[in-house]
This record gives C-alpha cells, sequence and structure tokens, in this order.
C-alpha cells in the first residue's frame, strides 16, 4: 500500500503542496459545519498528523470520523498553524470500520483498566511511546557493546541446570498428567531429554563459556522465572541482557555497567526528545533532568557492610529487620537509593551466604566480589559479580551448598584449563525501562506480561 509515514511528513516542510498518501487509526474527530478535521495516528510518531475534510466538497467518508477507525487518505500537503504539516483531503479510503463498542473512547484510561486489553492497549499514546523507547533502547544496547567488541551469543533457553539453584525455574516436560511411572527417576528419564529440564533463569553459565573464548560477549535474550510473587518488579518472563567479559575484576565490570547504562540514556534522550517529554509531563516530573544528572554524575559506590551501617543508623523504621548478613529488601535498597544516594549506586561485597555460588569469594572469608545496581524508585536493576576462577574454592563451596557437581563438569573444566579471571552482570532489561520512562509498573513496559495467575 503506497503511503508515507507520517514521522517522516509531519515536520517536512518541503512537502507543501505535494501530494501525499498517509494511513492510521484515527485518535480524534472534530465535526462542525463546513468542515471535519481527524487526527490520524499511524504508531510511527507520537505525534497525530491533522486530516482536513471539506465539507462543501464531495469526499465520501462516511464512519471516518469514529474512533479507531483506520483510513488510507490522500490528499495535498498544507503547512499548519503549527507550522507543521497538515492535509487537506482529497480522497478517504476507510480500511477497517470502527463500532462505537471500541473500549478506547475516553481519552486517558488508568494503566490497570489498559491492561485487561493488552491488544489494544498498544494504540495509546502511553503504549506508541513504550514501545518505542523500548525499540531505540534494545538498539543502543547491541551498538554499544558492537562498539567494544563484544560478540553477541544466544544461550540456550531450555536448560538442564538451574544457574541460581534458586527453584524457580519453569520445569520443561512433553509428559503429562500420568500415573505411568514409579518415581520421579523413572518419570524424567522418560522425558523428552531423558533429564530433568527447565527454562533458563540466566544465560550467564553458558555466557562464562563463551566469554573464556571469546574474550567479551553479551545475550540479549528472555530469561523465565516462576516468581511467586506479585510485585510491580517482577515478570515471569523478562529480557535479560548479560554482558561476560574475561581478564576482568569487579571493578573493571562495574565501570563497563556504568558506561552502557549511560550510553543507552544517553541514546534514549537524544532519539525520543518526544517520547520523553511525554513521560516527564504525564509520568514523572522532572525525568529528564533526572536522567540528564545520572549521565553526567558518577555512580555511587558503597559496600554492603558500609550500606548496613547506614541504614541502621537511619532511624527508620523498616518491615525487615537489618543485621549484617541480611538480604537487603526493596524498603532497604531504596533507602539507600533514593534517601542517601540520590543517584545510581552500586552496592559491593555481600555476605557470601546470601549470594550465588559462583561469585568470586573475598580474602575476608566472608563477603564476594558482588555488585548490585540499585536506582531511586525502581530499586535493583543489575545484579553481577567477578566469578570465581580458582577450581579448588568454586569445588568446596559447591560441595558446602550440597550442589550436584557432576551437572556442572562443563563449568568446572572452565577452570581447570587456563582460567582467567572474569565477570559479568545481569541487567533486567524492563527494569531500566522502568527507570527511563517513570511507567512504574513493569506490566506496563511489556507487550504481554506474564506474572503469576495471569497470562493472555
Ligand atoms: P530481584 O532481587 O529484584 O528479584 P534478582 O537478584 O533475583 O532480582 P538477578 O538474578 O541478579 O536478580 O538478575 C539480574 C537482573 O535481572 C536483576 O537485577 C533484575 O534487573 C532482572 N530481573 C531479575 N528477576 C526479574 C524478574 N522476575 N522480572 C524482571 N526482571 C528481573
Ligand atoms: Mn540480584
Amino acid at each position: 500500500m503506497k503511503h508515507r509515514d507520517i514521522k517522516d511528513v509531519i515536520g517536512d516542510l518541503s512537502l507543501v503542496n505535494s501530494d501525499i498518501t498517509v494511513c492510521g487509526w484515527v485518535r480524534t474527530a472534530r465535526d462542525s459545519k463546513n468542515v471535519a478535521f481527524i487526527e490520524l495516528n499511524d504508531g510511527t510518531t507520537l505525534k497525530h498528523i491533522q486530516i482536513v475534510i471539506d465539507k462543501n466538497s464531495d469526499i465520501e467518508y462516511g464512519n471516518a470520523l469514529r474512533l479507531g477507525t483506520s483510513l488510507k487518505v490522500e490528499g495535498k500537503a498544507v503547512e499548519s498553524r503549527q507550522g507543521t504539516i497538515e492535509i487537506n483531503a482529497e480522497k478517504i479510503t476507510v480500511l477497517g470500520e470502527c463500532p462505537l463498542e471500541y473500549p478506547l473512547q475516553k481519552k486517558r484510561h488508568t494503566l490497570e483498566f489498559l491492561r485487561t486489553m493488552p491488544h489494544l492497549r498498544t494504540r495509546t499514546n502511553t503504549f506508541n511511546a513504550v514501545f518505542r523507547v523500548r525499540s531505540v533502547m534494545a538498539d543502543a544496547i547491541h551498538r554499544h557493546f558492537q562498539s567494544r567488541n563484544f560478540i553477541y551469543v544466544n544461550t540456550p533457553l531450555i536448560t538442564a541446570s538451574d544457574c541460581e539453584g534458586a527453584g524457580e525455574m519453569f520445569q520443561v516436560t512433553t509428559i503429562g498428567y500420568s500415573d505411568k511411572y514409579k518415581n520421579q527417576d523413572e518419570y524424567y528419564q522418560n522425558d523428552f531429554f531423558g533429564c530433568k529440564t527447565g527454562l533458563s533463569v540466566s544465560g550467564q553459565l553458558e555466557g562464562e563459556v563463551a566469554a573464556t573464548a571469546l574474550g567479551k560477549i553479551y545475550t540479549f535474550g528472555p530469561s523465565f522465572r516462576a516468581e511467586n510473587s506479585n510485585t510491580p518488579r517482577h515478570l515471569a518472563e523478562f529480557w535479560h541482557v548479560e554482558p561476560e567479559i574475561a581478564f576482568a575484576e569487579l571493578p573493571d565490570v562495574l565501570e563497563e555497567a556504568e558506561d552502557m547504562i549511560k550510553f543507552v540514556i544517553g541514546e534514549v534522550l537524544s532519539k525520543c526528545p518526544e517520547e520523553m517529554k511525554f513521560f516527564d509531563a504525564h509520568f514523572e516530573n522532572g525525568l529528564i533532568e533526572k536522567l540528564e544528572t545520572l549521565i553526567s554524575n558518577e555512580f555511587g559506590r558503597v559496600s554492603y557492610t558500609e550500606a548496613i551501617e547506614l541504614l541502621k543508623k537511619s532511624g527508620m523504621e523498616f518491615r525487615y529487620p537489618v543485621e549484617w548478613g541480611c538480604d537487603l529488601q526493596t524498603e532497604h535498597e531504596r533507602y539507600i537509593a533514593e534517601t542517601v544516594f540520590n543517584k545510581a549506586v552500586f552496592v559491593t561485597d555481600y555476605p557470601k551466604a546470601i549470594k550465588s555460588f559462583y561469585m568470586k569469594q573475598n580474602d575476608d572469608g566472608k563477603t564476594v566480589a558482588a555488585a548490585d545496581l540499585l536506582v531511586p524508585g525502581v530499586g535493583e536493576i543489575i545484579g553481577g559479580s567477578e566469578r570465581e576462577a580458582d577450581y579448588d574454592k568454586l569445588v568446596a563451596e559447591m560441595k558446602a551448598r550440597g550442589m550436584n557437581l557432576e551437572l556442572y563438569k562443563d563449568y568446572l573444566d572452565l577452570r581447570k584449563f587456563g582460567s582467567v579471571p572474569h565477570g559479568g552482570f545481569g541487567l533486567g532489561f524492563e527494569r531500566l525501562l522502568m527507570y527511563c520512562t517513570g511507567v512504574s509498573n513493569i506490566r506496563d513496559v511489556t507487550l504481554y506480561p506474564r506474572t503469576v495467575g495471569s497470562i493472555r
């Protein structure tokens, strides 16, 4: 269907007087005695192009003024009073009628209401802006890593090992309900892969395999977690960016993380000015300034031990008590990021007992070289660490945790054959998107959110 993107047409005054065809959905319409106006949007930009219909001409436009109707409009480009292009319609083709029960009649609906119609909410300004920022952000992530010699690898989504050992894995099986098997072992032996398998919670272990050959790699794909908690920050299926870097210690990993976040946010600010203005106005006042400040200042850095001291001194009544050794809860993370630092901050060197087996053990014997990046409003957006590269230390830790070493033979081999200091991190793509847009529920930055008890 020959037509122009509204994005390319609307600001291009060199088009004045030329013949233009655009397509889109009717966002608003006004009907007066001699003229009718339609605001048309085709999803390429937040802006609607104005279509002017001279009612004294013989243009047929039927139900074209109804909200949600899809149109093809042919006409002459003219300059509007706002200095943009509008179109004096010469021919209007209704591509798809939209009856009055179209649910998006009112101008502003709540995000909760819109969640009940994921297939239609995409036609609102909010989701139009969210998905454009999301796309620009994804592109920026690729360009950032590619420009630094990182290789994009795709790690498997079906796995036989649970990376975090956290038991939050979705099971993958081709056997449905059955009483044919004597016990679990027999069941798994008869299953598709001949063993228990699940959807990967992280590509890290395979990422390490790639990094210890290719030097620097990143993954960018879905991870799955059977999080049984209903929070505004957790999805059962989320997109995960996981760089893994050979010849790197924790400070190198943090530097990479900081550079990446700054680059990506800078790209969003410069490539999505309209969308960011929209989010600043409707979702978080001061959003643009917040992001500009973030990219022009160094991220904070605080050790877990120092963070615990700060929390204890805070005089705050936390729901979860604070003691050295406790996991930081969202309320603690937010206090550190919002009240103490009021900017992005890395919390480093967590107690070994609350972190994963593969993290590099510090010399104090108590902590590991791990770091989470916390940001105001969202909390944790990155979790990373230097990995334990010493074979004996890693084996000892895995045994202490009662892990089945057989399942990790390949992983341990990396420490046997030319082991190198290395590390990486996992960024929750939707979490970064929340931070950049001010949208406070993760369900509203993804096309089809999957959460416990809810799937469409
Ligand atoms: P949290 O403590 O917030 O549950 P986590 O410590 O379990 O996160 P990691 O295993 O460190 O998360 O994963 C790395 C990153 O992936 C996190 O920092 C977060 O940005 C993102 N992430 C983890 N789980 C989810 C989820 N269920 N939905 C969306 N993003 C997630
Ligand atoms: Mn984490």
